[in-house]
């Protein structure tokens, strides 16, 4: 079956997005558009995933548990998992490694951790923007480790991979990348395009569709084969 999806969204907690992007909301504007299958995709850190679980779940969205994470070559790579645990404990990786630098609200914007009640209940200090200090191939062995699927985000625009790297290292093997509209994929991957909204209206319409029974199974199956 086809499954409309958007698989790069970031919520209030990544300090660029809009402090609208509570998971409620962003849930209730992809059911809005008619999208069938979502990720929440911030950045370094899974700590908004289990919220946006329970809501993508009382809109009948299938949820994907993600991480936009950024490399020590400062190359953003997409992280997927099959379960929040899993997300999680990537995000728990990524902020072992994760410079500290504190936030400045004013700035680069607050990073906002959602409640039950879809209100703020804790506010992340520390800057999410910053580079690991883990390597491409470091974080992507971890991602597998946890059953997670690695793929490259926005590859030809800034901190995409091929605009820092220039290349798509092979010995990585990955199968599948995130491109723009219009844009054309390396030779031999497969593409997915997402929005990368950081607001509400942002969220992608029912546009990009991708072949898939409706499990995560199934989804995560399609991004790395
Ligand atoms: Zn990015
Ligand atoms: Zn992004």
């Amino acid at each position: 079956m086809n499954l409309y999806y958007d698989l790069h969204i970031h919520s209030c907690l990544s300090p660029c997005a809009d402090e609208l992007m509570t998971p409620k909301n962003i849930c209730s504007m992809a059911s809005l558009k008619g999208l069938d299958l979502i990720a929440l995709t911030d950045h370094n850190s899974a700590g908004n995933v289990r919220i946006a679980e329970k809501a993508a779940m009382e809109e009948g969205i299938l949820f994907l548990p993600g991480i936009e994470i950024c490399t020590q070559e400062e190359v953003h790579l997409l992280a997927y998992f099959d379960s929040c645990d899993a997300c999680e404990e990537m995000g728990a990786y990524c902020y072992e490694y994760l410079p500290h630098i504190q936030n400045k609200p004013d700035f680069f914007g607050e990073q906002v951790y959602i409640g039950e009640n879809n209100l703020p209940c804790r506010y992340e200090e520390r800057l999410l923007i910053s580079a690991l200090t883990l390597s491409l191939e470091e974080v992507v062995q971890k991602v597998r480790s946890l059953g997670g699927v690695a793929v490259p985000a926005h590859i030809y625009r800034g901190n995409g991979i091929m605009t820092m790297l220039g290349f798509i290292p092979p010995q990585i093997g990955f199968t599948v990348v995130e491109i723009k509209a219009g844009e054309i994929p390396p030779a031999g991957l497969r593409s997915i395009t997402s929005s990368d909204a950081h607001e509400l209206g942002a969220i992608a319409e029912r546009k990009y569709k991708l072949n898939a029974t409706n499990t995560r199974e199934e989804v995560l199956a399609y991004l790395s084969y």
